[in-house]
């Protein structure tokens, strides 16, 4: 079973289970297609899809002993069926075996099934029985006709039951599977895990893994397979998560090869904006700050993470660290995912930085023509030492004079490809001597949970602003359904009549920025009227940035009352006097994403509420999550309660960027084993580098961002 050690080779159909779906027989351009729909394109992807559940069809049960709601199998005689009317018509048949007799009901049913009920016969069903009028009935039973006396014989595996796409049936993705197995049995799959760690950490091969759960005995322990604790899983799991630390390592060890410009601590500017701001840096500022300064002066790119709750005041830090280039004479860039956010940053940035005589300059989509090339030309000369911009600013033809710090703001919006990219681009082709890359910062907006953080931004050495500015109150919470609007519109009243500004979200689940436009034009048009006399405005994404501009800084000096708005508010607004906050729909919003919203209020010093209005009945799952909105204003703790309850990719949004798509790993299931896979991927890069490149080929072939590792 013990495979040679793999040699390394590149990923392609020179490895066996790199090779196409189409190579099994009975797989046609058709069926391929579908397989797709699934993510299936190699053997190795069918092996890696694994089954949901499995059922056991390895005995037979009699109907004596049948308890409700337990999946069985049973073998006995049809004798005759009958149409009842009840409160929906069925089929209904009766089955007996030498225990006793049960009902087999259909709903769904043609004249032929019922025709051949009607005959008898004998036969075998399975499905999950409960109690009927009469007897124990199971509902839509799979149902096979037997030959008088046929024998037909019991499996000695589970029978395992896969995530299916429309058109592709169980049978047909479990006899793939088989076929597979086979075929890869006569060559063995390669195992790429070194056996040593293998006996260390008992588990299986990977040979034995993936025969186990796709064909396990029949007295496996099934809830240990399905809850991710059997070896044979663990195994799995592991191997991925390995893999996927193994890219980061790489990343890492790549970057930190390259030179950066070392930038002393500066001092002169950074007394001033010290003492030009109204206010103290809070301890947790100041010590992030450090440990950023420690990383500039080396002669290697820094590549920091900054975590930080909504409002704990990180641009102010980006501020600071941008001075540390500023003082030495080199460029640095503030890159933000909106373009409301870099025109609110640029608005900050200029306040804190004119009076030090530091030029900041704005480059985003809408800049065009001459004001463009004067931009750009003003970044190329070095003319413009400050720099902030969407990811315009990291486009063609956008060319730094020496670039030696890049800060990318609220970085749950941009994947790791695009973090790769927008680093490369910042390389400072420097004819005298080799390459320079930038110094990175990169700030979430959201906190991550410490396992999602070791997953998915495993090269980046992480800071935490783990306290907010003093002063702040925590924003008061409340869930009530929409049918009780009139009392938020009075809400809303009280609130203005006390000078305070309300922001009112409204939120669709479309991604459709006209739809979304739509919704809140028309919110826009029925609060004007339940509102009246009060000053109402509206910003959406379809709007000119022009004219969201103007919307906002009237907003600001409260010229408007209330802002209807989309999410496009979501980050980086920051108007003090806003106190209250309606959000309509929130049961169809992440808790990281309301948590930002929410993080629009609570600004100022006075007491600030939010309102979390939802449409309908609550599912279970929607009313813990909005009730966790309501108990906790802490973004830590919310962000560790939405991986546990919707898991990782709607936290990191990655559903875009695809950089959390594990095949087997599930990192709400299996955080435990992040810590061990991280240690484990070490001892791997230095004991057995060969195996890296087969590891990370097998697990993140063809995922963007990836390829250039
Ligand atoms: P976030 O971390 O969400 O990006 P911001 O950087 O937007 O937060 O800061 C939120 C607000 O707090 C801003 O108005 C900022 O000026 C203010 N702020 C930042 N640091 C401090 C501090 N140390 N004391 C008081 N207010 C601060
Ligand atoms: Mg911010």
């Amino acid at each position: 079973m013990s495979a040679p050690p793999a040699t390394p080779t590149k990923a392609g159909s020179a490895v066996p289970e790199q090779q196409a779906v189409t190579t099994l027989s009975g797989v046609g351009p058709a069926l391929a297609q579908k397989l797709e729909r699934l993510g299936i394109r190699t053997l190795a992807d069918l092996l890696f899809h694994l089954p949901l559940r499995y059922e056991d069809r390895t005995r037979l049960s009699k109907i004596a002993e049948l308890s409700p709601r337990e999946p069985a199998q049973i073998e006995g005689e049809i004798l005759g069926a009958e149409i009842a009317f009840g409160r929906r018509r069925s089929l209904v048949a009766r089955l007996r075996d030498d225990s006793g007799e049960m009902e087999l009901r259909f709903f769904h049913f043609n004249k032929a099934q019922q025709d051949r009920l009607q005959f008898g016969g004998r036969v075998r069903v399975y499905g999950e029985a409960r109690y009927g009028r009469r007897s124990m009935e199971i509902v839509h039973p799979e149902l096979r006709w037997l030959k008088d006396d046929e024998v037909v014989a019991l499996g000695e595996r589970l029978t395992p039951v896969y995530p299916i796409t429309e058109g592709l049936s169980q049978q047909s993705l479990r006899k793939l599977v088989q076929q597979a197995l086979q075929k890869l049995a006569n060559h063995e799959i390669v195992d790429l895990l070194p056996a040593d760690l293998l006996r260390e950490q008992r588990l299986p091969s990977l040979t034995l893994a993936l025969r186990t759960v796709h064909q396990p005995p029949a007295d496996i322990d099934t809830l240990a397979l399905i809850s991710g604790e059997h070896p044979a899983i663990v195994r799995l799991v592991l191997e991925e998560l390995i893999a996927n630390q193994l890219t980061f390592l790489r990343l890492r060890e790549k970057a930190r090869a390259q030179a950066a410009t070392a930038l002393p601590a500066e001092q002169t500017l950074t007394r001033k904006l010290l003492q030009a701001l109204p206010f103290s840096l809070t301890g947790a500022q100041t010590k992030v700050l450090k440990e950023i300064r420690s990383d500039l002066q080396q002669p290697r790119p820094m590549l920091r993470l900054v975590q930080g709750d909504v409002g704990s005041g990180k641009t102010l830090v980006a501020a600071f660290a941008a001075l540390n280039a500023l003082g030495a004479g080199k460029q640095a860039a503030v890159m933000a995912p909106t373009e409301l956010l870099a025109e609110q940053h640029l608005l900050n940035f200029s306040r804190w930085f004119e009076p030090l005589g530091i030029r900041c300059v704005f480059l985003a989509g809408r800049i065009k023509g001459k004001a463009r090339d004067s931009v750009l030309a003003d970044i190329r000369s070095g003319d413009a030492a400050f720099v902030v911009g969407t990811h315009a600013l990291f486009q063609e033809g956008v060319v730094f004079k020496d670039l030696a710090l890049v800060v990318i703001d609220e970085q749950h919006r941009f994947g790791v490809h695009q973090r790769l990219q927008l680093w490369e681009k910042g390389r400072s082709d420097d004819s005298q001597g080799p390459h320079r890359m930038p110094h990175q910062l990169v700030m979430t907006a959201t906190p991550i949970p410490r396992t999602l953080a070791m997953t998915a931004y495993a090269d980046l050495d992480n800071s935490i602003i783990d306290e907010l500015p003093p002063g702040r109150t925590p924003v008061t919470t409340v869930v009530i359904p929409d049918n009780r609007r009139d009392e938020v519109i009075d809400r809303v009243r009280a609130a203005s009549a006390e000078g305070r500004q309300v922001y009112w979200v409204c939120t669709l689940i479309e991604e459709s920025e006209l739809l979304q436009a739509q919704a809140a034009e028309a919110t826009y048009d029925l609060l004007r009227e339940q509102l009246a006399p009060l000053r109402i405005a509206l910003v959406h994404g379809r709007m000119k940035p022009a004219e969201k501009q103007a919307v906002m800084q009237a907003f600001k000096a409260h010229e408007t009352d209330v802002l209807v708005a989309t999410t496009v508010i979501e980050v980086g607004v920051d108007v003090p006097n806003a106190s209250l906050m309606i959000i309509e729909n929130a049961e169809r919003l992440g808790l990281a994403q309301l948590h930002q919203l929410r993080g629009r209020v609570g600004r100022g010093s006075a007491q600030s509420h939010c309102v979390l209005m939802y449409h309908g009945a609550l599912s279970a799952m929607a009313k813990e999550r909005l009730a966790v909105m309501r108990d906790s204003n802490d973004g830590f703790v919310i962000a560790e309660k939405d991986m546990e309850l919707r898991g990782p990719g709607e936290l990191l949004g990655t559903r875009q960027t695809g950089i959390m798509a594990f095949k087997i790993a599930d990192i709400a299931r299996d955080q435990k084993r992040v810590a061990l896979a991280q240690q484990l991927a070490r001892e791997l890069l230095a004991r057995h580098p060969q195996q890296v490149p087969p590891l990370i080929a097998r697990w993140l072939a063809g995922r963007e961002g990836y390829g250039q590792v």
